[in-house]
């Protein structure tokens, strides 16, 4: 997992925490690079070897403020280092490379689409990207560099999996606690995804776990992804399974297996028509999966063929996929759906339209200042001479 610029790191570094926190070993070796000192410092998780320092010779670890041109530049002048960073990484044992982005800025917009090509050439790992849009509120300048880092990203990973923060913003809240909990939620999402395929089939009692070849086949065929999530609380005592077992006949077995199905195929639909990572239309996904995780008696393959045949049909998709995630201690039971190539994407649109505006703006002042700065500097019977 690469982290590129400040949200990129920031979102590593929550993956690293959760990793920590929930034990599962998702993230096989991270990286953080970036333009700015000061963020890479500000990192937790990440080993302190695996921060990297680029373009010192430019911006001397400053940043290259939003300019995501110069971001790009200075990614493919110093992609040395980056390399110096990943040479230490057993590639052989990963699944694929995760490079992960805030789209809006200078340093991960610029760079992520270059790292990932750079990673695409060298490696014959799948190379996904989590990209982030800019909230609407932060302006066109933010909104021109996403717009356009996200159709280079896209072009340059097996798969783009996106997060808009403008879904996701809160008002009233201060951005830093805002990213925070936005970064919990992201992690959340992706985290119960991509742990699913860590689980060693035959470890856990599970009746059709996820592997990551599933993970790996649903986001083949490239394009744009979008993830649902929906969870629901449940009482996890080993003991209340085996007391309802040793109290109840047939009948109450058949209440709980009709309680976990439709438990699942309700938490199926939450997830989907919720909100999702990037909101788009369901309908025309190409692939999707369903991962249901949570202990294991609280899943059961009818719910999850049930909420797949669902999927199938919101869809319009003939691969849809889907298998189970278990964690005995949770006390959740969660739906997360990976939505990958998806197309009727309202938003996108609309933050093209926003960019494009903005690029006519950018171009009217600039040349609106230099006539304004010429009219200033030139004396108007144009008298005067320059020294030279
Ligand atoms: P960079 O360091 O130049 O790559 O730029 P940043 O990563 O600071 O900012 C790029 C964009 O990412 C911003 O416009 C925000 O939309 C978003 N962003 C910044 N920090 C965070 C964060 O911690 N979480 C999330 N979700 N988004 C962030």
């Amino acid at each position: 997992m690469i982290g590129f610029g400040q949200a990129g790191g920031k979102v590593l570094d929550k993956f690293l925490e959760y990793d920590k926190r929930s034990g599962s070993d998702i993230v096989r070796a991270a990286v953080a690079v970036n333009s700015a000192k000061a963020d890479l410092m500000g990192l937790e998780h990440v080993p302190k070897e695996n921060r990297v320092l680029i373009g010192q010779a430019r911006v001397k670890g400053h940043g290259v403020g939003a300019d995501n041109e110069l971001g790009a530049e200075i990614a493919e002048e110093d992609i040395d280092e980056v390399q110096g960073a990943i040479d230490s990484i057993p590639v052989h044992e990963v699944d694929a490379f995760l490079v992960l982005a805030g789209l809006g800025g200078g340093t991960g917009s610029g760079g992520a689409p270059v790292l990932s090509k750079y990673l695409q050439r060298i490696y014959t790992e799948p190379v996904y990207g989590l990209g982030i849009l800019p909230s609407q509120d932060e302006g066109g300048i933010y909104t021109l560099n996403a717009a356009r880092s996200f159709q280079t990203f896209v072009r340059e990973v097996d798969n783009l999996m996106v997060f808009d923060n403008d879904a996701w913003r809160k008002t009233g809240q201060s951005v830093e606690s805002g990213y925070d909990e936005i970064n919990e939620e992201i992690v959340k999402r992706f985290g119960i995804l991509f742990g699913a395929g860590e689980i060693e089939p035959g470890g856990e009692v599970a009746e059709s776990v996820v592997d990551s070849s599933e993970i790996i086949n649903t986001l083949s065929g490239g394009g744009v992804s979008t993830v649902g999530y929906a969870a629901e609380e449940v009482e996890n005592q080993s003991s209340s399974g085996l007391l309802s077992r040793l109290k109840g006949g047939g009948d109450e077995d058949d209440l709980d297996v009709a309680n976990t199905t439709n438990r699942i195929t309700s938490l199926v639909r939450k997830a989907a028509l919720g909100r999702l990572t990037l909101p788009c239309e369901i309908d025309g996904t190409e692939r999707a999966l369903l991962v249901m995780s949570g202990p294991p008696k609280y899943l059961n393959r009818k719910g999850i063929e049930r909420g797949r045949k669902w999927l199938e049909e919101q869809t319009g998709s003939m691969e849809v996929r889907g298998g189970d995630y278990p964690v005995s201690e949770s006390g959740f039971v969660a739906g997360v759906i990976l939505l990958s190539g998806v197309t009727d994407v309202p938003r996108i649109k609309q933050l093209q339209q926003v960019a494009i505006e903005a690029q006519d703006n950018i171009e009217e002042i600039k040349n609106e200042s230099e006539e304004n700065l010429y009219g200033l500097v030139e004396d108007d019977e144009d008298e005067l001479e320059p020294l030279f």
